[in-house]
């Protein structure tokens, strides 16, 4: 990284999230035990203690929950600032993050696909792919399970299965290991990078601090503008969380935008580029095939993905079928070497409403699925990227088809917006839809930002993108029935009930935003304490009248509905004292004290 970079890089935000403090929860690993016979790595040590991340909200009451946690080391108490907002001690990015996964047990290569008698399926690979289908449970597999709160075992299942994947590029050892997969918490994707008009390489690191900050399970660097290398190489070393790339954009800009200079050679250099920095997931539009470029044709909106567009334009210009497609075997034996994770990208998604599960879309989602299998007889790891814009009752036949045509391979999908008419609101359009395809299966959801369709995303975007798709995603983990999102939940309306506010806006997605919302009427320190809201004000507030029914129960040991028939009579005797009417005048209610 060089140094110009580096003095443009001043204050990043860091510091723990209100109320909360990191922990680590240590988990010791044997790679004995968790792969006996396996073989090691000359060098490599057989033991290690994971170190496994979790942000611990502390509660007024005592209690504490802990929830899942992306934030690297970017939340520790240690780089608080102080009250006047500066920061005394902050991360040295020159330096980077710790390589974790050097100080773990590493495992020698496997064959790619042991019940598999082709020539592929016999290469030797170091993937987590074929790690799992060869029974070994990785340091990988064993971090994510104390993560996830799952049995290790089934992580190893869903992965050899190919129904999860964990991204983690050899080369980038800082990135704390993460699954997607439909069996798992849904992760949710935030996009960064510059373009030739706007942003900086500053502006490009705070965003990914400031978007794992919020809950980004992984960051996609989209960067098209000039030092695209450079930027993302300051990314890498200090991101927390696997990155994603589309090399499509790094190799365009190689060719001067001209697509129809593009070749495999230069495309397959920009691959090993970024496979040697550290990458671990691309986007790899090979599914555009030259027939099915006519299909959009008749479209209200054409092709709208970029990549896409780029290789339609390469196909029509030399009247060849992508080099994407004819290279594919070899692509996969590059990503396999690195263990870069494919996400095969939907570049004839639908880019509206009308034009959504149409021939097109569904042609490429075919071939997605012929090239899923091709990757995995290599021992490379894939997901399949989805749209886009689906109205929603077209949203869940977009699951049912790529499990089905996809082989379960997981599901990554963009929204998809539900509508197209709210421009400036495109989060919220899409995160409808990303709530409903989550529901019905997608392991990972791109997020939208307000300012989508609109311009580049600024730091305050990105915040309101994370946010609103953590809702989709954990709202989907509640319907999904996981224990993790559900406690979190019952935290926050035990809070509530008894009038916690600041354990409410500690336990809220978004704390800052909530307690301003709330002290922006109320301020006063009792107002922290008071059992009412602005919203409906004291003599009405519900949640006040039904806690005053349970502790009037309480009080006269009874059960809730015995309080509710006791106090009915009570205030009918009230009624029947002051003389059976309906409208009384207020000095004579005054006057009984029965107001
Ligand atoms: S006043 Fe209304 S909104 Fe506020 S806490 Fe009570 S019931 Fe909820």
């Amino acid at each position: 990284m060089n140094n110009s970079a580096r003095s443009s890089i001043s204050t990043i935000t860091t510091g723990p999230i209100y109320r909360s403090e990191k922990h680590y929860l240590d988990v010791p690993y044997d790679a004995a035990e968790s792969a006996p016979g396996a073989t090691l790595l000359a060098g490599s040590p057989t033991t290690c203690t994971l170190r496994v991340p979790v942000r611990r909200i502390n509660l007024t009451n005592g209690e504490h929950c802990d929830v899942y946690d992306t934030s690297g080391i970017y939340t520790e108490t240690q780089y608080a600032p102080t009250e006047d907002g500066s920061y005394p001690f902050q991360p040295d990015l020159e330096a980077g993050l710790e390589r974790l996964h050097e100080s773990w047990p590493q495992f020698a290569a496997v064959p790619a696909d042991p019940t598999s008698d082709t020539p592929e399926g016999q290469k030797l690979v170091r993937t987590q792919l074929a790690w799992a289908r060869n029974g070994i449970i990785t340091p990988q597999m064993a971090f994510i399970a104390a993560r996830e709160n799952m049995p290790a075992e089934l992580v190893r299942e869903e992965v050899a299965a190919g129904r999860a994947v964990i991204c983690c590029n050899h080369n980038h050892p800082e990135a704390e290991p993460c699954i997607i997969g439909k069996r798992f918490a849904t992760k949710i994707n935030s996009n960064i990078g510059n373009s030739a008009v706007t942003s900086s390489i500053a502006e490009e690191v705070e965003k990914m601090v400031w978007a794992t900050r919020w809950g980004a399970d992984t960051i996609m660097d989209l960067s098209t503008g000039k030092d695209i290398h450079e930027t993302r190489e300051w990314i890498l070393r200090n991101c927390p969380t696997p990155l994603g790339t589309v090399p499509m954009y790094q190799a365009l800009e190689k060719v001067k935008g001209d697509p129809t200079k593009l070749t495999w050679e230069i495309y397959k250099d920009t691959v090993i580029e970024q496979c040697e920095q550290g990458v671990d997931y691309m986007t790899i539009h090979a599914g555009v095939l030259l027939q099915y470029v006519p299909l959009t044709a008749n479209r209200v909106t054409g092709i709208v993905s970029r990549g896409g567009s780029i290789m339609a334009a390469w196909c029509l210009a030399y009247h060849k079928q992508s080099f994407l497609y004819e290279n594919f075997a070899e692509l996969c034996d590059i990503l396999a070497s690195y263990d870069v994770t494919f996400s095969l990208g939907d570049g004839l998604r639908p880019g509206s409403i009308a034009d959504a599960n149409d021939k097109a879309q569904l042609a490429e989602l075919h071939t997605l699925g012929e090239l899923t299998k091709i990757a995995w007889e290599h021992g490379a790891q894939v997901m399949i990227e989805g749209p886009g814009h689906v109205p929603m009752h077209k949203i869940v036949e977009n699951v049912t088809l790529e499990e089905d045509w996809c082989h379960e391979a997981p599901f990554y999908t963009l929204g998809p917006l539900a509508t197209d008419i709210a421009p400036a609101y495109d989060h919220i359009t899409s995160a409808i839809g990303a709530a409903i395809i989550a529901q019905a299966g997608t392991a990972m959801l791109c997020y939208v930002t307000p300012k989508e369709h609109l311009g580049l995303p600024n730091r305050d975007d990105v915040k309101v993108g994370c946010v609103t798709y953590k809702i989709a995603a954990h709202a989907a983990d509640l319907a999904k029935g996981l224990p993790n999102a559900q406690a979190r939940d019952d935290a926050m309306s035990r809070a509530r009930f008894e009038f916690r506010w600041r354990d409410q806006f500690a336990l809220a997605l978004d704390p800052d935003t909530a307690q301003d919302y709330h002290d922006e009427t109320l301020p006063a320190e009792p107002a922290k304490h008071a059992h009412f809201c602005s919203m409906c004000g004291p003599k009405f507030c519900s949640m006040r009248i039904s806690k005053d029914v349970q502790d009037y129960a309480r009080e006269h040991g009874l059960d809730s509905e015995e309080a509710i028939a006791a106090g009915m009579a009570e205030k009918a005797a009230q009624f029947e004292a002051v003389g059976g009417e309906v409208y009384v005048p207020v000095e004579e209610l005054q006057a009984t004290n029965t107001l």
